[in-house]
């Protein structure tokens, strides 16, 4: 997924912050900039890896209150959906990489329920 200034959900500019990290969910350490958006109905955290422009890793939010949300891990080519319930974090790996369907949320939810029958 491409890099973008923009939220793919409401269209607002996403709020930047530029770091070098450590990210150990994906294992990798490079110069990122975080990028996020929180919109009334939705929340949103793209990581972009600075000098590939590339996103490697993407985290929606399913729930306005962020009790679930799922993790797309472009750098691996894997997808998580995590959800908290009495303050434990539950995950769940889906064994295929599902691509959002940018602005709809509705239908990546769907995509998500034939793994996560919960949603
Ligand atoms: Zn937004």
């Amino acid at each position: 997924m491409q890099d973008t200034v923009n939220c793919p959900i409401c269209g607002d500019k996403m709020r930047s912050i530029r770091e070098r990290k450590n990210i150990h969910f994906i294992g990798k350490i490079a110069d990122y900039v975080e990028r996020t958006c929180t919109g009334t109905n939705h929340s949103l955290q793209i990581t972009v890896d600075e000098k590939t422009e590339q996103v490697d890793l993407l985290k929606i939010s399913l729930s306005p209150n962020y009790s679930r949300f799922i993790i797309i891990d472009f750098y691996n080519q894997k997808c998580r959906v995590v959800l908290l319930k009495n303050n434990k974090e539950e995950s769940i790996l889906i064994p295929k990489m599902i691509i959002p369907d940018f602005p709809d949320l509705s239908k990546l939810k769907n995509k998500i329920k034939i793994y996560a029958l919960f949603l």
